[in-house]
């Protein structure tokens, strides 16, 4: 069948996770065996993203016998690539939520969201997870119209009891060190970590409670075994009762429609060397990160050191060249301009999973089977309690469960052209940002 669209898992070399700053500063990975054997586990888990390793360290800690299978390494995908912003929130403000998922469904959807920060935070806590957590996070407005739809965004969460509080152009300059925003919402509960050490802290934490990871197993077909299930890499099979399908922008097509129920689109990433002084304390003095209201967003942060990172979408590329950046350096000089002499000798780039319907998805695809993605770039969090949903739903009884419904796959029709659409999309999208 004609499909134009780039392969999942690109030959090394052509891909950029290893030229990340995250890949260069991140604590060091654990040497987790390939699969060479054929094994059996309670639960079988694929993919070792948030998704993956969170429900991992669930279940292993509920004393269910787990494996964790990646086609690469944890944090290999989005996980070990993205901005690191941990934002408690869909895209959706509160009261649409209760429009989207009904009465009743959206005050626990809305409950479980906003507390998905504290849900990373904790386990960083809880695993003494080395990834340099930091609180505090700022959507700011672009126009006047943005600023005037974050005020009602602002007020609709206070309502609901949250830590946010509305700012004006000059508290953002002070937050931020920039005068490119008329106002901003700071959300006090989010914040950030280093995405890569997180994940490989994750992975450490679920092998501590007892979880067996695999590198460089990458599941190659799924099928069912007498009651439960069979996952076959290249070399070896895990037998298994119950199967959690964590792998999100980069799924592989293991399961009929999975991969075609989410558009993987580039979001795109540069960052300097730590900067000097004088210029560290003009970038970003007190606030650490940020996105802007646009609908092509524009996210940018400080890490550990005072590197400034910055990124939005990106081509289709997993490794996008100096040309491709260009756009961005343009962007970071505009919000800094103390920026201008400084290099950006980092470039990277990863899967971000976008849905129809702007939500993510938790499908139960058949007995023992279940799926959840579609974060829609706010998936630290996000991903990271869904990774406990799902966990739940492999353990009979379980209690205190984070509520989120369950929906059936739906396949996005003509997806394999998604390419051309989205293309199509970010043109539209960038007029729109740049004339209202
Ligand atoms: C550049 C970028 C910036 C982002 N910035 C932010 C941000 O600042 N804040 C935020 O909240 N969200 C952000 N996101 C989104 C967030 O990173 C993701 O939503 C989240 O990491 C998804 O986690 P996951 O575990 O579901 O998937 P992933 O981390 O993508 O993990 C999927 C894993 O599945 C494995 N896999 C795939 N197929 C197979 C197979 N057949 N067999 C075995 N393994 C397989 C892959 O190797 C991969 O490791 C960003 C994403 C990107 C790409």
């Amino acid at each position: 069948m004609l499909n134009i669209n780039p392969p999942v898992f690109e030959p090394p070399g052509k891909d950029s996770f290893e030229s990340s700053l995250w890949h260069e500063t991140a604590i060091s990975a654990q040497p987790y065996p390939r699969l060479e054997k054929a094994e059996t586990a309670d639960t079988l888990i694929i993919g070792a993203g948030y998704t993956g390793l969170s429900a991992a360290i669930e279940l292993a800690g509920s004393g269910v016998d787990a494996i964790v299978l990646d086609a690469r390494e944890p944090g290999f995908g989005a996980s070990g690539r993205n901005g690191g912003q941990v934002i408690p929130a869909f895209k959706y403000d509160p009261d649409q939520i209760g429009k989207v998922f009904g009465e009743s469904d959206g005050r626990a959807v809305l409950d479980m969201v906003s507390r998905t920060a504290d849900a990373v935070f904790d386990l960083v806590r809880r695993f003494d997870i080395a990834c340099e957590p930091t609180s505090g996070w700022i959507q700011a407005a672009h126009n006047q119209r943005s600023a005037d739809m974050l005020a009602s965004r602002c007020e609709q969460w206070r309502a609901r009891g949250a830590p946010v509080d509305m700012l004006d152009a000059a508290q953002i300059k002070r937050l931020l060190g920039t005068d490119a925003y008329a106002a901003g919402v700071l959300f006090r509960h989010a914040g950030t970590v280093q995405p890569l050490s997180y994940a490989r802290g994750l992975a450490a934490a679920a092998q501590s409670l007892g979880a067996r990871i695999y590198n460089y197993s990458p599941v190659v077909k799924l099928e069912r075994n007498g009651q439960g299930w069979r996952a076959a890499t290249e070399s070896a099979t895990v037998d298994a009762a119950r199967v959690v399908i964590a792998t999100n922008g980069y799924t592989t097509p293991i399961w009929p429609g999975l991969r075609e129920s989410i558009v993987p689109v580039y979001s795109m990433q540069i960052a300097t060397d730590p900067l000097p002084e004088p210029i560290a304390r003009e970038v970003m003095p007190v606030v650490r990160s940020m996105a802007d209201t646009r609908r092509l967003v524009c996210y940018a942060r400080k890490d550990g050191a005072d590197r400034f990172i910055i990124g939005m979408r990106g081509p289709f590329k997993a490794r996008p060249s100096e040309e491709d950046a260009r756009g961005l350096v343009a962007a970071a000089r505009a919000l800094y301009p103390a920026l201008q002499g400084m290099a950006f000798p980092y470039r990277w780039a990863g899967r971000v999973a976008m849905t129809a319907d702007h939500i993510p998805h938790l499908h139960r695809l058949a007995p023992g089977v279940v799926a959840g993605l579609g974060y829609n770039g706010r998936g630290v969090g996000m991903a990271t309690m869904m990774g406990r949903i799902l966990a739940a739903a492999c353990i009979d009884g379980a209690q205190g469960v984070p509520a989120y419904p369950c929906t059936p796959l739906k396949p996005i029709p003509f997806h394999m052209f998604y390419r051309v659409g989205v293309q199509a999309m970010v043109t539209y999208y960038r007029m729109l940002d740049r004339y209202s």
